[in-house]
């Protein structure tokens, strides 16, 4: 399922639950985490964009995606630096920077800096939050 709008995505929590699986939602929505080796663009090498899964905008290409061997999709960068929000996680006793949906604020994942060359990050990002679009020419 993907939908856009050119505004800023603002849905109530029921209208979330409506439109997202209940995975989805819980992960996208309220933060949780799926479990490692679990998803289903952990393996996934078509090339194309990960989409959000909630807005529709395009948060990563298959460019950019490789395998971290930690058990969840992984990308040394966004598609553009500003489609991302990146926010201070000190949940679980640990100091993280939480990946947001710069145009809804879903949940996405984590970013670490022992990421591959170019950039030295690896954005550790939850499926359930992504929606594939195959390309064969990337755009935008
Ligand atoms: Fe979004």
């Amino acid at each position: 399922m993907i939908f856009m709008t050119d505004d800023p995505v603002r849905r109530t929590d029921a209208e979330w639950r409506e439109l997202l699986s209940p995975e989805q939602y819980e992960i996208a929505r309220r933060g949780e985490t799926e479990r490692a080796f679990t998803g289903r663009y952990y393996k996934h090498t078509e090339q194309g964009s990960y989409r959000c899964v909630c807005c529709g905008a395009r948060l990563f290409r298959s460019g950019a995606k490789y395998d971290s061997g930690s058990g969840w999709p992984s990308f040394h960068e966004p598609a553009a630096a500003d489609r991302v929000a990146l926010r201070e996680d000190r949940s679980h006793g640990m100091m993280r920077v939480e990946v947001r949906c710069q145009r809804c604020g879903a949940h996405l994942g984590h970013v670490f800096d022992d990421g591959p060359a170019p950039t030295g990050n690896r954005y550790c990002i939850n499926s359930a939050s992504l929606d594939f679009e195959s390309e064969t020419e990337p755009s935008d």
